[in-house]
């Protein structure tokens, strides 16, 4: 089961979400950053990396 919560990314936000699968997450995540916080899609490398980071297993 992967995790991840917004905040761990530094952002203010109570964002949380798990899913069995991984690659599926970091889309709902991509999602989620583009609705919420306004990132442009694709992410870039740096915040992949963050985001990869963010993400518990
Ligand atoms: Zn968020």
């Amino acid at each position: 089961m992967a995790s991840f919560k917004c905040k761990d990314m530094g952002m203010k936000c109570k964002f949380e979400l798990k899913d069995e699968n991984q690659e599926e997450l970091m889309q709902i995540v991509a999602l989620h950053s583009e609705k919420t916080h306004n990132m442009k899609q694709p992410l870039p490398p740096d915040m992949m990396a963050r985001l990869r980071i963010a993400i518990k297993k």
